[in-house]
């Protein structure tokens, strides 16, 4: 495993290749808080030359070309290249991200690999040209790729996040130069020993690492065509103002703050467990994490009680363990975050029901207890703002009309679900939710639903098909149709 922990060079033009300092970061486990391998250090320099590589690939290769077989048999390649180092994989989840096993195994390589199968699928029947006629018009249009994609991701799931963009603008013709996030790029890096396996073609995508700053270089860049981002809204805001200055194409995954609205029919037993086991997943830290409950007034108490038993039993500890429900944050910052947001719920006047300091039993990790605040306001901040923590807010609403406005009264607008033992009235809730993605009963969508936020969640949608037509350009040629 220590070849995977310890990377010298970078991945750029097809080969591995010494970065131009001899920089790096550290990773750190989460779990002990010891350094247990690094990456270079990403520099301006080497996102120019991986630009530039890209750039090539992109006017010069063959890969924007590619007949659609031969595309689709290297993503079906890729796909399984994946599902053979998922134990690898996994490992390097769990030791630079302190991912759970149980996480790894559901939103890693299946996800990841998902995708490339998928989209792999897609281009062999996608419309890519079209000839349309009316009267004596005639016209051809062409989906061609967009260019050179910066793909940029954070810490929390990169795998998976990084393969919504790599695959479908590989299957759009495109070129890639991806950023992995400072704190989670092990993984990336076996991307792209997978990537070199696969018999992708030099410079079609290239791996850099780095923090804020390069990222802010790399989505400047005049060479980038179009930028994809999954990350925070604040960070989605500035690289919005940079694109605009270029007309810069953007999609923007970004925070979300969802609500699990329990109706007054709902079945606890059913809903509760499923409800609490959503929000601590992963400690927390993903985006479509359902963190504030909605319950009904009329059965407040019984509710309230339920939630509370199930998350005082939640699982903590070792994420390796594969019964662990909430591993260590990412980071001591992270955690510094989440308890800032726990002392804040107190000091706003919301009850702490449980939980809200560290485990006793831990003795090292970034580690916080399941917590859940109930009677909380949804003005107060610990319901409006993203934790990204183990965290958990309860509030009561007076009827269905209460929930719906209390559930949209958020700048975000990503993920959500509502509970009942009638979907018709289920559906109807979600309707009048106004949120990307939104279940019935937690149920889980087909592979090739896109995904993606309304208000401050998001711009565009990744996966499915509208995830594809991201990174396409349409253009259309006029015929003479008497020729
Ligand atoms: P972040 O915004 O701090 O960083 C995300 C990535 O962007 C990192 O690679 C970082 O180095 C880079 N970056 C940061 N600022 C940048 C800038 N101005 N220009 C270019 N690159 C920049 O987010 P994070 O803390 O790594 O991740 C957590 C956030 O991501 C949460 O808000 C979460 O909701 C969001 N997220 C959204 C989705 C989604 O699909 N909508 C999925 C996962 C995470």
């Amino acid at each position: 495993m220590s070849d995977l922990m310890h990377r010298d060079l970078l991945f750029i033009g097809g080969r591995w290749q010494k970065p131009v300092t001899g920089a790096r970061t550290s990773i750190v486990s989460p779990r002990t808080e010891k350094t247990i391998g690094y990456v270079p250090d990403g520099t301006s320099g080497d996102i120019d030359r991986a630009v530039q590589e890209a750039r090539t690939a992109f006017d010069d290769g063959a890969w924007p070309k590619t007949r659609i077989p031969e595309r689709s048999a290297l993503l079906r390649r890729i796909a399984n290249l994946l599902r053979a180092r998922a134990g690898d994989i996994k490992r390097l989840l769990i030791d630079e991200m302190g991912t759970t096993a149980m996480m790894a195994d559901i939103m890693q390589v299946p996800l990841a690999s998902e995708q490339f199968d998928y989209y792999a699928t897609l281009i062999e029947s996608f419309p890519f040209e079209k000839e349309v006629s009316e009267h004596d018009r005639l016209a051809l249009n062409v989906l061609e790729p967009v260019g050179v994609v910066a793909a940029i991701v954070p810490w929390n799931v990169p795998l998976s996040i990084a393969a919504n963009k790599v695959a479908p603008a590989l299957a759009a013709g495109c070129t890639v130069v991806l950023k992995p996030a400072p704190e989670a790029p092990l993984s990336l890096f076996l991307l792209a020993d997978i990537l070199e396996e696969s018999g992708l073609p030099a410079g079609v995508v290239n791996v850099v690492p780095g923090g804020r700053e390069l990222g802010q270089y790399l989505v400047g860049h005049p060479d980038v065509d179009k930028i994809a981002f999954t990350g925070s809204t604040a960070a989605g805001k500035r690289i919005m103002a940079t694109c605009a200055q270029s007309i810069k194409r953007v999609t923007l995954e970004l925070g979300g703050k969802s609500a699990a609205v329990l109706l007054d029919d709902v079945d606890a037993a059913v809903a509760v467990p499923r409800v609490v086991m959503g929000g601590m997943s992963l400690s927390g830290q993903i985006c479509a994490s359902q963190s504030r409950v909605l319950i009904p007034q009329s059965r407040r108490n019984e509710l309230v009680d339920h939630i509370a038993a199930l998350v005082g039993q939640v699982t903590v500890g070792d994420p390796r363990e594969p019964t662990t429900v909430v591993g260590p944050l990412v980071s001591a910052a992270q955690r510094s975050r989440v308890e800032e947001y726990i002392a804040l719920g107190k000091e706003e006047g919301a009850t702490l029901a449980i939980g809200g300091g560290r485990p006793a039993n831990l003795a090292s990790g970034w580690y916080v207890e399941p917590t859940l605040f109930v009677d909380v306001g949804n003005e107060m901040r610990i319901a409006k703002e993203e934790i990204f923590g183990p965290v958990l807010t309860v509030t009561a609403y007076e009827d269905d009309d209460d929930a719906v406005r209390i559930a949209n009264d958020s700048c975000y607008g990503l993920s959500g679900s509502v509970w009942t033992t009638n979907q018709m009235r289920g559906v109807g809730i979600a309707r009048r939710i106004r949120t990307g993605w939104i279940s019935v009963n937690g149920a889980q969508p087909p592979t090739g639903t896109s995904f993606g936020g309304f208000k401050q969640s998001g711009l565009g949608r990744e996966m499915g098909r509208a995830g594809l037509e991201a990174y396409l350009e349409q253009r259309a040629i006029a015929l003479d149709p008497s020729v």
